[in-house]
């Protein structure tokens, strides 16, 4: 019988699945994530399946027990960046994510975050809530910022930038795009399109636009920046993205713009954000992920002095009921990730890996 390790719960439908389909599944309950000790552990004792998750550190020590009966590493999430994918490809073991089921949720969210920080709704709340709610007043005790008419940076232009795209051109807001690597032109004329018929329509009042624009113009001329870039580091690729967002790019944003990032922690220079949030260089910022997570007590993102314009999340940006745990795997990151476990250990698409469609590291399998 086919044996599987899950580092944590992946939730009834998407666990039963893998189940009906004969193997043996052993689920670590958590809800913290297991000791890599223990990973290491349940690899060397046979299994020929990891599903893994973000807080998992897989490399070569994993890989090196796995010789010989790991198949998979199936992953549930989008980013690997967990996942030392040069040794994965040492070893030859393919490893799965669970890209496009999380695109729209992740997208929505980071719109919902943008909203909740320029207008001030979490500080709004609390008003009522503590019972400080002096009066209806034309500006007093404070004003949001609209996003009907802004502009928005939108850095990284791949599945969750698009879906960005598409959620602010729906508010009406003006669009500069930042991607070195991938640019979809088409997707970019089509938003244009659609802007120019809602204009035309009267639909809209006023008219809106998108383009390409290289860093340093998306960042001066933002209202709003939404992070939507994979964590990179140096060591993989010539344009990095660790602490993408330090001093001097926070130094080139507008003094009234907003941050948004639901990417990953260690793009943004936590330390250096705190502080141009203190000093008043950008107006707030909205955080969806954390250098450290979860994010510790003493983090300077917590000083009291910053709370009204810094609005903080525990990494829920994909954290919608279906989109975490429906086990249909167009729908589902848990469904997908059953799936993905599945092809690799019934050997579907010809049992070549390079063939299926949610791993990642095809390049291990594709014949030179
Ligand atoms: P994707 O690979 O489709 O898109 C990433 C884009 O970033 C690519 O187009 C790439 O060219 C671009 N890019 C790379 N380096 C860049 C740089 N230096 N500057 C600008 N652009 C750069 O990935 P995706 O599916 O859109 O997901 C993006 C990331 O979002 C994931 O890697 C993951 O870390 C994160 N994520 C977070 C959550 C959450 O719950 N907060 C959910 C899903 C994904």
């Amino acid at each position: 019988m086919k044996r599987i390790f899950a580092t944590s719960r992946i939730g009834d439908p998407a666990e039963n699945r893998l189940r009906e389909h004969g193997y043996e599944l052993e689920v670590f309950q958590g809800p913290e994530a297991p000791p890599k000790t223990l990973i290491i552990e349940k690899v060397k004792s046979g299994i020929d399946a990891l599903i893994t998750t973000l807080r998992d550190p897989i490399d070569a020590e994993i890989f090196e027990v796995g010789k010989g009966s790991l198949k998979v590493v199936a992953q549930i999430a989008v980013g690997f960046d967990n996942i030392n994918r040069a040794d994965a490809n040492k070893y030859k073991i393919p490893f799965t994510n669970t890209a496009d089921v999380l695109t729209e949720a992740t997208a929505e969210f980071g719109f919902f975050m943008l909203g909740m920080l320029a207008r001030k709704m979490y500080s709004s709340e609390r008003l009522v809530r503590d019972g400080k709610w002096p009066s209806w007043h034309p500006f007093l005790p404070f004003l949001g910022d609209e996003v009907t008419g802004k502009t928005i940076a939108i850095i990284g232009t791949g599945r969750i930038g698009l879906a960005m795209i598409k959620k602010c051109s729906g508010f009406d807001m003006n669009i500069l795009c930042y991607d070195p690597a991938y640019q979809n032109h088409n997707y970019i004329a089509s938003i244009q399109a659609v802007m120019d018929l809602r204009h035309a329509t009267g639909v809209q009042k006023e008219r809106t636009w998108i383009k390409y624009v290289e860093l340093e113009e998306a960042m001066r001329g933002a209202d709003y920046v939404s992070i939507h870039v994979p964590l990179l580091l140096d060591i993989e690729t010539d344009k990095p993205t660790y602490h993408f967002i330090n001093e001097k790019m926070l130094k080139l944003m507008k003094p009234t713009a907003y941050l948004v990032n639901t990417s990953r922690g260690p793009v943004v220079d936590e330390k250096a954000l705190a502080k141009a949030l203190k000093d008043k260089v950008i107006a707030g910022a909205a955080l969806d992920v954390f250098e450290k997570e979860p994010l510790p007590a003493d983090s300077p993102l917590l000083d009291p002095e910053i709370a009204d314009r810094t609005r903080l999340f525990h990494h829920f940006a994909s954290g919608g009921q279906i989109t975490r745990l429906s086990v249909d795997p167009d729908k589902g990151m848990a469904g997908r990730t059953a799936q993905a476990v599945i092809d690799v250990l019934e050997g579907n698409y010809g049992g070549d890996p390079a063939k299926m469609p949610y791993v990642v590291n095809k390049e291990a399998f594709e014949e030179k």
